[in-house]
């Protein structure tokens, strides 16, 4: 299993959808506001968690 973050082939962790590595993991919680990757990552997660949190799509015709 791949870092979707990195593409670390270590030992990752999955949080909601997405897996990373412990690298990862530490970058994203030592994250301050001003680090330049903070976007980055923040979109990420968002993204992420958007799947996570949508439900999946279905169609429901109307009659
Ligand atoms: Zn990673």
């Amino acid at each position: 299993m791949y870092c979707n973050i990195c593409g670390n082939i270590e030992e990752n962790i999955g949080i909601f959808k997405i897996k990373m590595c412990k690298y990862c993991l530490d970058e994203i919680q030592n994250l301050k506001y001003e680090d330049e990757k903070y976007d980055y990552y923040k979109n990420l997660i968002r993204i992420a968690l958007g799947y996570y949190i949508l439900p999946p799509l279905e169609l429901n015709p109307v009659n």
